[in-house]
């Protein structure tokens, strides 16, 4: 199944959930079509490169869905980074802008090497504070995929790694 024909199943809701965003609604996509979207993350890193991959971490929650999958579907390990107090201690924990405020993200610290999972690249802020948390807690970060590039920040990196997606608008 082509990336383009994935992006089809994808909904945009206007002002969700705030006014001015235009929300990105995966859902139908996992419900019709939750192994090609798999399988287009999956083809995100050369063989080579899922040879030098340990675990994967998802960040809450829909990266959690999608890296989840993605690992089991690799035979690798998967591991949390959520928002704050969700998990018990030992947690490492990373502030981050929003839009509005400010959120926390938390993990318990691990070593080995990893790649990093989310659903949607936006700001870039969410992936670029997970990024900085895995490091924190002892992770070496080798790889950051998303599902979906908006293009709204022209070549995010975090280090010198890019986001690599699936979907791009
Ligand atoms: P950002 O930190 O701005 O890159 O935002 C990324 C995070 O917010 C991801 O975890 C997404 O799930 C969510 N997000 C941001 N913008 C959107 C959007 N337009 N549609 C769906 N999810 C979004």
């Amino acid at each position: 199944m082509t990336h383009l024909h994935l992006k089809k199943y994808i909904l945009e809701s206007a002002d969700f959930p705030r006014p001015g965003i235009l929300f990105r609604d995966i859902a139908p996509l996992l419900r019709e079509h939750f192994a090609p979207t798999v399988e287009a993350l999956d083809g995100l890193l050369s063989e080579t490169e899922w040879g030098e991959i340990d675990a994967l971490a998802g960040i809450e929650s829909r990266g959690f869905v999608l890296g989840a999958a993605l690992a089991a579907r690799r035979g690798k390990g998967f591991v949390l980074v959520r928002k704050q107090g969700k998990l018990p201690p030992p947690v490492v924990d990373m502030r981050y802008d929003l839009e509005y405020g400010s959120g926390v993200l938390e993990m318990q610290p691990g070593r080995g090497r990893l790649l990093l999972v989310d659903d949607v690249l936006a700001t870039g802020g969410t992936l670029n504070a997970a990024a900085e948390l895995c490091e924190r807690g002892g992770y070496d970060v080798r790889a950051l995929a998303v599902l979906i590039d908006l293009r709204l920040v022209d070549g995010f990196r975090w280090r010198d790694l890019p986001a690599r997606a699936a979907i791009v608008y």
